[in-house]
């Protein structure tokens, strides 16, 4: 919610007041200068939402504030034009709502749509989140990025880079939903004070690489627009696209990045399908490209690369990975149950690109486990797996 400034005001003041941590506001509110804030302007209270309440017969300012576990020096700082001793039934004041539960709570069909009306509302309500676009898919949509944390370290996960895999990107926004609640409610997850690593931190989130691609999984060819015919021709004139991994164009993201491409290329298939093809050439698309360069603006000490399945994290890259690989993904291991496995014969992957060209922690997670793509009902246990990864992606 947002706060007028009047005179004596402060960030420190709204951090008491509201009882919410000094540099989540400093974070929320980057284009006002802390030390000269000026009477009029808003400021946005992360945590918070401004809630319209009428006043009833016997209320007083100390019983609404009583009954809706706020201090009633901050309902009378953000009514200030109310008269407590004069209140009349039928008034309207305005109660700040502290948010205390997550406001993902539909995860199913997660499409382009869905993620973008959730990132609306988190955005809102934790302006701390700050988004921009990295790039445009095929189909023009924008491909969001988003960063959380205040500090120097960078560090990187996204998901469904392949399209039926699109399990990934909620479990990738329910953390970050989950990670503003800890922040804003002083509440640790799993024990960890999450205040230290968003001012260690700057966690970049890309939840949905292949957005073309996910909403073709979920809503069927029409999400395809002008390449209607050309996706149904190569699903062999099936409208059932649940198996579908390429982006619009039948190009697999994940086999697009130059880090033995050629290899790739030679044992897979040599046009456009709805999975595998590796593109006529290395970074022909556009959602691979926007990857790449993100990678290459931002010094990321550690990029996670969400896939689904098979509980396993894939950490190595022709020995081009440095040691710190091995340490850090023994910990994944630990806290997801997930294997460790150093190499594997498959090449021109985003995680492959990024330890060769940048030589640090690199890794493919294979989430969960079964048939892609894998069923809804299976979504808590696989958040509940790769938290304790995201979590160590923080802390290590
Ligand atoms: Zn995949």
């Amino acid at each position: 919610m947002k706060i007028q400034v009047i005179q004596g005001d402060s960030f420190w003041y709204y951090s008491q007041l509201f009882g919410i941590p000094l540099p989540l506001i400093i974070a929320s509110n980057q284009q006002l200068n802390p030390n000269q804030l000026m009477i009029g302007q808003e400021v946005s209270i992360p945590g918070y939402q401004a809630v319209a309440y009428t006043i009833q017969a016997n209320d007083t300012l100390w019983s609404i504030a009583q009954s809706n576990q706020i201090p009633v020096d901050l309902l009378l700082r953000i009514n200030p034009n109310v008269q407590p001793t004069q209140l009349q039934i039928g008034q309207t004041i305005t109660l700040p709502q502290r948010i205390t539960t997550p406001i993902i709570t539909d995860v199913n069909n997660y499409t382009y749509e869905k993620m973008v009306t959730d990132l609306q509302r988190l955005i809102e309500l934790y302006p701390f989140i700050q988004q921009q676009s990295i790039g445009n898919s095929v189909l023009d949509k924008e491909i969001i990025e988003l960063q959380i944390g205040s500090g120097s370290r960078q560090k990187h996960i996204n998901g469904s880079f392949h399209a039926q895999e699109w399990i990934t990107t909620p479990v990738i926004m329910l953390f970050l939903n989950d990670y503003a609640l800890a922040l804003t409610n002083h509440s640790p997850i799993r024990g960890l004070d999450m205040l230290t690593y968003f001012e260690s931190n700057t966690l970049s989130l890309v939840p949905m690489v292949n957005p073309d691609g996910v909403n073709l999984v979920i809503n069927g060819a029409e999400a395809a627009g002008s390449q209607q015919d050309f996706v149904l021709s190569l699903n062999n004139g099936n409208t059932d696209f649940s198996g579908w991994k390429a982006n619009i164009n039948g190009v697999d993201l994940n086999n697009q990045y130059p880090a033995l491409w050629e290899t790739e290329a030679a044992r897979k298939p040599d046009s456009p399908a709805p999975r595998d093809f590796p593109g006529y050439e290395p970074l022909s698309e556009p959602e691979a490209i926007a990857m790449a360069d993100l990678a290459r603006a931002r010094p990321f000490e550690i990029m996670n690369a969400f896939h689904t399945q098979g509980e396993v994290i894939f950490w190595g890259y022709q020995g081009m990975e440095p040691p710190a690989s091995e340490t850090i993904v023994q910990e994944y291991s630990r806290v997801s149950g997930y294997e460790a496995v150093q190499y594997v014969d498959s090449f021109a992957g985003y995680k492959d690109w990024f330890i060769q060209e940048f030589r640090r922690p690199g890794y493919t997670v294979e989430l969960g486990s079964g048939m892609n793509p894998l069923p809804i009902s299976q979504f808590d246990e696989i958040y509940q797996e790769t938290l304790g990864i995201m979590l160590a992606t923080l802390y290590m």
